[in-house]
């Protein structure tokens, strides 16, 4: 057991990927190692980099910031920085969601997101507190988030920690009325606070994807029953399946929503779960106990919401749809030169997000072609990291048709090569 470095890395199984790559630059949608190789990063560093790395301005507005204002308390205090970003982010968002609450990740969105549906039901007196979760759910790697996500090998060890949720089936192709069918359901028994999903796509979960119109009708049977809706838009926000937020393609606004990884242009952490007024004023009271008790020591850090601004000054001023069309056409054409190959399956595209399946005996997120694959592609100089037998891309919106060619062309050597 010895490793060079000190460093405990995430995700990782140290024993079987003992190296890491040193990384010390990044440009576009490349990342160059320190022994001056470049690498396509073909799922934006890990969903995150939307605009490719170092986007200038977001560079400008990140040095800019950083001179005026750092960090401040975020309780009893503002800055202009976060102002504008809430200001702006209640513009852009489905409307009705009116209050931006910051954060850090993902995964404290979420938490933030439960714990704003508990606290509503709490404050208006109303003994609410079970929460309905997709099968095959990801919701990130805090207690609250692993709890409404799939359990599974990456959570058993915590699984005592972890609360009760009422778990609906994912809604497949054409079992999509069952899945409507067991929220009704769900519903109809006492306690339920919310139901959380991943907008039409989940991610983490194998990327698997569902209509518009069943979102549309999630939102109908929770709002005929009085429960919350959660979008966790984390990994679906910010272009990914084609619009700026998943939830516009449904017309559907949620009660309570939460934004991540693209929100910096994947430049600093920043996470944001906006809600409706009316889960606000649930806990607007001169009775200080009805108080929303969260914080996080960085909760808006100045740095952060000004590199956010600068992102969507870019999705004001730039082509971003044009650019998603693109990298879209680019993955259809890519994609379509597997459809008659039996080695694939579930080949399936939404946006910038476009994934397929190895045919295998060996299926789900262990099998034992995943790191095997993982590290033919990096030998071929391309990032790409499948779940299990699920390959897919996920590339920042400046990558090039050619530079996605390459990836598909990988695809086939690689599977041509492991017979
Ligand atoms: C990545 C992700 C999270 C967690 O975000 P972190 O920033 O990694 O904590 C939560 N939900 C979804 C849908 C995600 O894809």
């Amino acid at each position: 057991m010895t490793t060079a470095s000190p460093v405990w890395h995430p995700f990782t199984q140290h024993a079987v990927q003992p190296e890491v790559i040193p990384i010390s630059k990044g440009e576009g949608a490349w990342l160059q190692t320190v022994d001056g190789r470049c690498i396509f990063d073909a799922i934006s560093s890990w969903w995150v980099v939307t605009h490719g790395h170092r986007h200038p301005q977001i560079v400008q507005a990140i040095s800019d910031q950083a001179g005026r204002l750092d960090q401040v308390i975020f309780a009893g205090f503002t800055h202009e920085p976060a102002e504008k970003l809430a200001r702006q982010l209640v513009a852009i968002t489905p409307p009705a969601l009116e209050y931006v609450f910051f954060s850090d990740s993902g995964s404290t969105a979420v938490e933030v997101a439960l714990k704003m549906a508990l606290g509503f039901w709490r404050n208006r007196g109303e003994q609410r507190s079970r929460i309905l979760a997709l099968e095959g759910a990801y919701h990130g790697d805090t207690i609250g988030g692993m709890s409404v996500g799939e359990r599974g090998v990456f959570n058993a060890p915590y699984d005592p920690l972890l609360f009760d949720v009422e778990r609906i089936p994912f809604p497949a192709a054409g079992r999509e009325q069952a899945t409507l069918d067991a929220i009704t359901n769900a519903c109809r028994n006492a306690g339920v606070a919310a139901l959380i999903v991943e907008p039409l796509i989940l991610g983490a979960g194998g990327m698997l994807i569902y209509p518009p119109w069943v979102l549309a009708e999630m939102r109908r049977i929770c709002e005929a029953h009085g429960i919350l809706l959660i979008a966790d838009e984390v990994m679906t926000g910010w272009g990914r399946t084609g619009t700026l937020f998943a939830c516009e393609q449904a017309d559907v606004t949620p009660d309570i929503a939460c934004y991540s990884k693209g929100l910096t242009g994947g430049s600093l952490p920043l996470a944001v779960t906006l809600c409706r007024a009316d889960i606000f004023d649930a806990h607007y009271s001169t009775d200080r106990s009805k108080t929303f008790f969260h914080s996080s020591s960085y909760t808006a850090n100045p740095i952060a919401c000004a590199a956010a601004c600068a992102n969507l000054e870019i999705w004001q001023n730039e082509p971003m749809m044009q650019r998603i069309a693109a990298v879209a056409n680019a993955q259809a054409n890519g994609l379509n030169r597997f459809r008659e190959d039996r080695r694939f399956t579930n080949i399936r595209q939404i946006g910038t997000i476009a994934a397929l399946d190895i045919a295998t005996d060996d299926p789900g997120y262990l099998a034992g072609i995943g790191p095997r694959l993982y590290n033919e592609f990096l030998a071929r100089r391309l990032l790409v990291r499948p779940l299990g037998n699920t390959i897919y891309l996920m590339p920042p919106y400046c990558s090039t048709p050619d530079e996605i060619d390459r990836v598909f062309d990988a695809i086939f050597e690689i599977v041509d090569g492991i017979g």
